[in-house]
């Protein structure tokens, strides 16, 4: 992509508006725009970000099993007064009515459709175990929206909901949501931590909230060191065996870590001094089991195989795709801007021109831009007119994790340098040197 054909509204000054680092670095790279409360829209360098975000979700989701679909984002009312929860859920759902007066909602959530979806087509346990997902815009009416994408009302959301014959079944789903979560956050380059959360009314052990520790995080949470070293299972997860997955579910759930309202100050006394994390973090994802609580009064039964009718076991897994692109920033970031994880990225290489209209600083760009793009980079092409200065000062706001720098006394020697946006190294390499390093 060259950048004089690009949109990238960078903002020279700080934002007065944004009041932690992940929004003032969004606003002034130029990845979102605030359209109203709590309310973005995503341009193109975001959009970016926030497509490799999902597409991560995605594949992690689907490797575990789970199906993809897509639901509608307004909602029949009548549905959730079946549940119960029209009345219940409060000011937070945003009520709307269509031309013909019926009561309507913007979805804050998807249990009760997607039970709807499960009741119509879901009769016998030989149809188990099921897993179905979208990743779809949520409304929620916040009481205070703020810190940009991290907490807007209207949010992007990956919400999963599984159903099982029985607990034992749903606990396996469950456990393999929750392996497949581990995974999910560590390729975007992220430490999430599984810690336990209030089940509510609901009981028992399921659910865990998966927090990355930042001081700007809303929540209180309390862990064991020991976590931040924990493997994470590979690629050849075998999701398949309920054994295998439950072994990594009981390592990841075996030292301390709570959130605020579950912490056990008895517990964690236990926990050796040194080893004791007491910190603010982010929650970028939530599992939880519920069992019946959906299923039961909106009569979704399947037959076991005792031949008799029982009510689905359920569960639902959420992620916050566009909270997560803000909690990565918090997580990386420097004085002087953004640091991508490679996997997340919005482009690979930065290539920076820095004497356009020069025949060869152009040349050199145009040869490197091709090679490095026909060898699958993603490349930004910085062939505007703007001073070099204010050309690096672009590079390392919107940090790509690497910068190809050509200036006519490199090129004359058949030279370019390189930089990586983490390390801050430089280095000079011969131009075939440089393709090869980073093709
Ligand atoms: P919070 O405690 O931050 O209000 P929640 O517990 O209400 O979040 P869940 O219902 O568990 O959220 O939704 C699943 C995920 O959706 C959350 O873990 C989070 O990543 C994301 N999410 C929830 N609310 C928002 C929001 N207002 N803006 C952006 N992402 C959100
Ligand atoms: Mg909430
Ligand atoms: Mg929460
Ligand atoms: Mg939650």
């Amino acid at each position: 992509m060259r950048l004089s054909r690009y949109f990238l509204p960078i903002l020279k000054e700080n934002p007065r508006e944004a009041e932690i680092v992940s929004h003032r670095l969004m606003l002034r790279a130029g990845m979102i725009r605030q359209q109203g409360q709590g309310s973005f829209s995503w341009l193109p360098l975001g959009k970016r970000v926030l497509d490799k975000v999902c597409q991560i979700i995605r594949e992690e989701q689907n490797r575990a099993g789970a199906l993809e679909i897509l639901m509608p984002t307004i909602q029949s009312a009548d549905l959730w007064r079946e549940s119960g929860r029209y009345n219940d859920y409060g000011k937070e759902m945003l009520r709307i009515k269509d031309r013909q007066d019926r009561d309507m909602l913007y979805g804050p959530t998807n249990e009760e459709m997607v039970t709807e979806i499960f009741r119509a087509y879901v009769k016998s346990y030989k149809d188990l175990p099921l897993n179905l997902y979208h990743i779809q815009w949520k409304f929620r009416d916040e009481v205070r929206p703020r810190f940009g994408v991290m907490r807007s009302r209207e949010f992007l959301m990956k919400d999963a909901y599984s159903f099982d014959l029985d607990f034992e079944g749903a606990r396996a789903a469950y456990n393999r949501m929750f392996v497949s979560y581990l995974r999910t956050f560590t390729r975007m380059g992220m430490q999430a931590i599984p810690m336990r959360a209030d089940t509510g009314p609901i009981g028992g052990d399921l659910s865990h909230e998966f927090i990355i520790l930042a001081d700007t995080g809303e929540s209180q949470v309390f862990c064991d060191r020991a976590y931040l070293s924990l493997e994470v299972p590979g690629a050849d997860t075998n999701f398949a065996d309920d054994t295998e997955i439950g072994g990594i579910v009981k390592k990841w759930t075996t030292p301390y870590a709570a959130t605020d309202e579950m912490h056990d100050e008895a517990a964690w006394e236990k926990v050796s001094e040194g080893d004791r994390l007491s910190a603010r973090g982010i929650e970028v994802g939530h599992i939880f089991h519920f069992g019946e609580k959906y299923s039961k009064p909106m009569n979704a039964k399947v037959t076991g195989p005792d031949g008799k009718d029982h009510f689905a076991s359920g569960g639902s897994y959420g992620i916050g795709p566009s909270r997560l692109v803000a909690a990565i920033i918090e997580a990386s970031h420097d004085e002087n801007g953004i640091i991508w994880p490679e996997a997340v990225a919005p482009f690979d290489i930065g290539l920076i021109n820095m004497k356009v209209g020069d025949a060869e600083c152009d040349r050199v760009c145009d040869e490197l831009y091709a090679s490095l793009t026909s060898a699958g980079k993603d490349v930004l092409y910085d062939d505007t007119d703007q001073r070099p200065g204010g050309k690096f000062a672009t590079a390392d706001l919107i940090g790509l994790p690497w910068q190809v720098i050509v200036g006519p006394r490199g090129v004359a020697a058949g030279e370019v340098e390189i930089k990586n946006r983490r390390s801050g190294e430089r280095e000079t390499l011969p131009i075939a040197e440089a393709k090869k390093r980073l093709g």
